[in-house]
């Protein structure tokens, strides 16, 4: 298969810089053209980075010239990792071009048909974007980092029992925070208790993605949700502490079933960024961890473990994903991937 050319909007970033990690001997796609501010526009990406994975930055991205927004661009394909304040506007604007965006930015994530994407949940609202008026072009979102973990988990719980209500307390990496992020002074020795926007995003995206979709319009489902979020000094890998009230009575085992047998259509279709096994379950009393559990399956799993029954809720349970993995880039790509195998590029 000849590989398709896609570029990368906000390359330089902590989102983007994981982009050039996963897509660097992809199957389906190659580098095309890297995209940043106007600080870093017109160098070379090695002279205008600061690399921060602990894989080497391969030769030939490192000798691309970064490119300003705006810039034509060939490639159908863009994945952004674009610092919200530009998103909205520079995503638009490729997107009338006819470009098909892939966005890990808030900006656009609930407007009336573009899709919040998790293709192991949802893949269905990929349709919305038939309904999209961008003359060619098109705009998928990725869902908030700590939400595609949260709703991995939930998936198979009300696809089999119902869920009513849902209490999440997150503790969030350091990367979710982009480069250079927050000052080593602030979260040294310390917890912060509060990620601007955090707590909203958690409590609102899950019912646009576990909304019914039908001909062009998503009925966002009535869950209820509660989140608190912390920022703490783990370097990659999201844990949240999660109490779920639920609408039928079930025991502990059979929600351990429902986890481990979870699939879904990337699984199906075997796309090359599908985890085989998206759920894990641990029954050790102190796992998931994130410096041990966050790259099961390259990053793209979600690690759970500790469910018990809650004396408040019904039960509790601790999960973990991977933040720029699984919650940007990865997951992203694994849209793109879902994209071409369902023949979406044909219809634009
Ligand atoms: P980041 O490290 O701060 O990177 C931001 C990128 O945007 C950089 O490439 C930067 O380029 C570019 N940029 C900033 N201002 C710009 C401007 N005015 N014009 C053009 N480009 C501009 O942020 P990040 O953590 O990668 O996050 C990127 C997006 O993904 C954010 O919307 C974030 O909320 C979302 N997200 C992040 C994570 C995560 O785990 N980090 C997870 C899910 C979603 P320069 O280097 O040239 O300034």
């Amino acid at each position: 298969m000849k590989k398709i050319p896609v570029s990368i909007l906000g390359a330089t970033g902590s989102v983007g810089q994981k982009f050039i990690q996963l897509l660097s001997n992809h199957p389906y796609f190659v580098i095309e053209s890297l995209v940043a501010s106007e600080r870093s526009a017109g160098k070379k990406f090695g002279d205008a980075v600061n690399w921060i994975l602990p894989v080497p930055l391969p030769s030939e991205i490192a000798s691309l010239v970064i490119k300003k927004t705006q810039e034509t661009l060939s490639s159908k394909i863009l994945f952004s990792g674009l610092d919200s304040s530009i998103a909205g506007e520079v995503e638009e604007f490729y997107a009338n071009k006819g470009h098909i965006i892939i966005s890990n930015s808030k900006n656009h994530r609930f407007d009336e048909f573009v899709p919040l994407l998790i293709p192991e949940v949802n893949h269905e609202h990929l349709e919305l974007i038939r309904y999209q008026n961008y003359g060619g072009g098109a705009i998928i979102t990725n869902p908030n980092c700590s939400t595609i973990g949260l709703a991995m988990s939930l998936k198979p719980i009300i696809d089999n029992f119902g869920l009513s209500d849902v209490n999440v307390v997150t503790m969030q990496a350091l990367s979710g925070a982009g480069y250079p992020g927050v000052s080593s002074l602030d979260i040294l020795d310390n917890v912060i208790p509060f990620i601007s926007g955090e707590e909203e995003k958690l409590e609102t995206e899950p019912k646009k993605i576990f909304g019914k979709y039908s001909e062009g319009k998503i009925e966002f489902s009535d869950l209820r949700i509660s989140a608190q979020c912390n920022r703490v000094a783990v370097m990659d890998g999201h844990l949240e502490t999660v109490q779920v009230k639920l609408k039928n009575n079930v025991c502990h085992g059979d929600i351990i079933e429902v986890w481990k047998n979870f699939s879904g259509l990337p699984q199906k279709l075997n796309l090359p960024s599908a985890p085989k096994q998206p759920i894990y379950y641990f029954t050790e009393d102190n796992f998931p961890q994130p410096r041990i559990h966050r790259n099961i399956e390259n990053g793209m799993a979600v690690s759970i473990g500790r469910l018990r029954k809650c004396n408040i809720f019904d039960f509790k349970f601790s999960i973990l994903s991977h933040n720029t993995v699984r919650g940007a880039a990865g997951g992203s790509i694994l849209c793109a991937e879902l994209l071409l195998e369902k023949e979406y590029m044909n219809a634009f």
